[in-house]
């Protein structure tokens, strides 16, 4: 026995001659604070967030600013410090935004034999939802159906070749015909598959009027055209515009798919979309930010960023979408984390940075805001953590861009240390061509090392941008061990030697 101990202790000071040692945490003091972790006040969180004086979360309003203030208010009290403009907890940024007053309403004009009309009228939100950046006023006019509503002269495409769209209502998908994100050839469209640039290349084409074939849910990632009434819509209304054509969306875009030729035709169809929006073009939004600072004098130059975004995509005219699993989820995590990590006085050789975005709903501006005004050097950051939709499910995954895979392992280690939840860890491989749709993808394409903690195994049903995403989208027994996951993870990682990508 003896012989092995002095063979063993040789190896770990061979391993330890290349990597700093860690510094040990008393694991009495590290295991009193896991366990401070509860679903309980996870749960509260939640519903705190998810409840109506919340409004959604939209960033730039009022309701949002209001849920910052609440998340900065706690991390004030449990000692996490202030790290945003001049000392506030808030990196503020502008974002205008636009308030959908009521549902409006979606019309279908049906003439009859007898050249009488009978009037047609949708639900909102079965049947459409009011565009959450739609001008305000009516249209009435014939539908244009423009496929993927793209213009790209460069690779030989365009929707509205031959089309008249001027003071029509254009139908559309969401989407461009070519499909690979993961294909480089992908770059060449990737400009195109963009929301924003789809509304104003209708506008371009003289459109009066907008319907999108976008999920039928909230979208406040689209761009605002005062005079563009849009219109998001589910399968009624558009069956009901293909009735009688001999065609659906379906084939024609499987078609368009095939062959990358457009297939745009006036459907004969006239609609009326009515909008009752306002619009603050001067509305400002912000990050939250707090750290808890190293203890190390050269060390506590090093970050590590754990992310969520703290909006979600508001109301529809009367119509709130809570934003639970996407992303109260992900934001209660990352506070459960950090109180039990400020209160543990647990020391920590790096610095923690706790970032909640503003604005990732309309189009990740709050990470992208980050990312261009850092509030620590990227090369001194060890890596950004991305958590958007935690909570529903039985397993823990982790997965870390190529230049971090190494950083999997802390995780790997507290879940069988302490957690025992089926778990996955892995590294991408693949380089994404599409559009970002996370604000782990914005730090990842300006070069910094990203990793991403999900759930999986889902044990409930996902209401991605609907009204049913509440607090009880979650399971609050998985959002603890999140939780704990991240406190456990960060310790190891925030005190290495060296991070060990
Ligand atoms: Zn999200």
């Amino acid at each position: 026995m003896r012989a092995f101990f002095i063979i063993h202790t040789l190896l770990l000071s061979i391993v330890l001659s290349f990597n700093a040692p860690a510094q040990e945490v008393d694991e009495e003091l590290l295991l009193k604070h896991f366990h401070s972790i509860s679903s309980e006040e996870i749960a509260g969180w939640m519903t705190e967030l998810c409840s109506p004086e919340y409004n959604g979360r939209l960033a730039g309003t009022p309701e949002y600013t209001a849920a910052a203030e609440w998340v900065a208010g706690l991390l004030h009290d449990w000692g996490v410090k202030p790290a945003g403009d001049n000392g506030s907890y808030y990196q503020w940024f502008d974002q205008p935004y636009t308030v959908v007053n009521d549902a409006g309403s979606l019309q279908l004009h049906i003439t009859q034999k007898d050249g009488g009309v009978i009037v047609k009228n949708y639900n909102a939100p079965a049947e459409y939802y009011p565009g959450m950046n739609s001008g305000s006023g009516e249209v009435t006019a014939e539908v244009v159906y423009v496929g993927y509503g793209v213009t790209a002269p460069e690779l030989n495409y365009d929707d509205y070749k031959g089309i008249d769209a001027k003071g029509k209502i254009v139908l559309m998908n969401r989407d461009v015909p070519y499909k690979d994100a993961l294909n480089p050839e992908y770059s060449k469209w990737v400009r195109y598959c963009y929301h924003q640039y789809k509304v104003e290349n209708a506008a371009l084409h003289g459109a009066a009027g907008m319907l999108y074939i976008d999920g039928n849910s909230a979208n406040p990632n689209i761009s605002y055209i005062e005079n563009m009434i849009v219109c998001g819509i589910g399968p009624e209304p558009l069956a009901d515009i293909f009735g009688g054509l001999g065609k659906t969306n379906t084939a024609v875009t499987g078609q368009i798919d095939k062959s990358f030729k457009p297939a745009s035709f006036p459907t004969g169809k006239v609609m009326t979309i009515k909008a009752n929006t306002t619009r603050y073009p001067e509305g400002r939004t912000c990050n939250v930010a707090g750290i808890i600072e190293g203890s190390d004098p050269v060390l506590k130059d090093e970050v590590i960023i754990v992310g969520a975004h703290l909006d979600a995509v508001g109301n529809a005219g009367g119509i709130i979408v809570p934003g639970g699993f996407d992303n109260a989820s992900g934001v209660v995590d990352i506070m459960a984390a950090a109180k039990a990590l400020a209160g543990s006085g647990i020391k920590l050789r790096r610095t923690l940075l706790f970032l909640f975005f503003g604005g990732e709903e309309t189009g990740l501006v709050g990470s992208k805001f980050y990312t261009a005004n850092p509030l620590f050097p990227k090369e001194k950051t060890i890596a950004y953590i991305n958590l958007d939709m935690v909570g529903n499910g039985t397993g823990l995954a982790v997965s870390a861009s190529a230049s971090c895979a190494g950083l999997t392992g802390y995780f790997k280690t507290a879940n069988e240390k302490y957690i025992h939840r089926p778990f996955r860890a892995s590294a991408s491989t693949v380089t994404y061509y599409g559009r970002p749709r996370s604000d782990g993808l914005v730090f990842l394409a300006d070069g910094y090392r990203t990793m991403d903690i999900s759930t999986t195994d889902r044990v409930k049903p996902v209401w991605y941008h609907l009204p049913g995403d509440d607090e009880t989208a979650v399971t609050p027994d998985i959002m603890e061990d999140v939780a704990k996951l991240i406190y456990l993870a960060i310790i190891e990682m925030a005190n290495a030697g060296t991070p060990g990508y």
